[in-house]
């Protein structure tokens, strides 16, 4: 089944995945920045990060026949360095025009600090001075709960970002009905520890529905499987769930997110499905 992995850190991975994914069904792809495993020096070395993300990785995703998009930010563990976190934020517009750039992301939070809801909000800023999409990092484990409310309510006051233009990320069970209910895009991440699994995510749409609801591999270079997502297709189909409604939740709504930005445009054979099936 054709898919797109709407969160995936390409440059953690090898040419093999890539050729892994394509011969899985990946068509697309949207790599978000994040942080590197070490905290970066200065505003040049996320300059060399972005080109990488804007100019390396779609070609080697090419040559798969994968589409390759990003997301451009400095990370919530980075925004303790405010002053650095500002630079960043002022250089990004240099990137913004790039054909593979669908927004700002993954913003968010981390430990949930002060620092980091100021860095996240002058993000928001950007993301509204510039017309992008939105997509957010909620924490991890036990900072997931009151991180997620946080972000919630610091999006509620920010008006200028329309709900439908955001996707938070990372939700689970404790946290996806309230992201959906404030009218948001929620991404479920299939980690092999730290996050949902194949069979919780498939849990989860029996509860919720498939509306609004993406999910993705997040595979980086830590513990993680960048076929997550055929491991979620094959779940469903274990449970008997029709293939449309399969193809809804791995293709159409990652699709139907990311066609808000004028940049997205599937090409090839996926992209020809898409006209007819329209
Ligand atoms: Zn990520």
């Amino acid at each position: 089944m054709d898919y797109i992995d709407p969160h995936i850190h390409m440059v953690s991975r090898t040419t093999d995945d890539y050729e892994t994914l394509a011969k899985m069904g990946c068509v697309a792809l949207s790599e978000p920045a994040f942080w590197a495993g070490f905290d970066r020096g200065s505003v040049d070395g996320f300059r060399d990060y972005f080109r990488q993300l804007t100019e390396v990785e779609p070609r080697r995703a090419a040559a798969y026949g994968i589409q390759h998009y990003t997301w451009l930010c400095i990370n919530a563990k980075e925004a303790e360095n405010i002053p650095l976190s500002r630079e960043v934020i002022a250089m990004i517009p240099e990137f913004l025009d790039r054909p593979n750039v669908l927004g700002i992301g993954e913003i968010g939070l981390n430990k949930n600090t002060r620092n980091e809801s100021i860095v996240f909000l002058e993000h928001l800023q950007l993301a509204a001075a510039h017309d992008q999409l939105v997509l957010i990092h909620t924490p991890h484990l036990e900072d997931k709960y009151q991180g997620t409310r946080m972000i919630l309510d610091m999006l509620a006051d920010f008006r200028e970002i329309e709900p439908h233009r955001v996707l938070v990320d990372h939700v689970e069970e404790h946290t996806i009905r309230h992201v959906l209910e404030a009218g948001y895009w929620a991404g479920m991440t299939l980690y092999p520890i730290t996050k949902c699994t194949p069979a919780r995510a498939a849990d989860l749409i029996e509860r919720f529905g498939p509306e609004r609801i993406c999910v993705n591999s997040a595979g980086d270079w830590g513990p993680s499987r960048p076929t997550a997502v055929p491991d979620f297709i094959l779940e469903m189909r274990r449970r008997g769930h029709e293939e449309a409604l399969i193809r809804q939740i791995v293709f159409e709504n990652p699709q139907a997110f990311f066609r808000q930005s004028i940049n997205f445009k599937l090409t090839g054979s996926a992209g020809r499905e898409v006209q007819t099936s329209r």
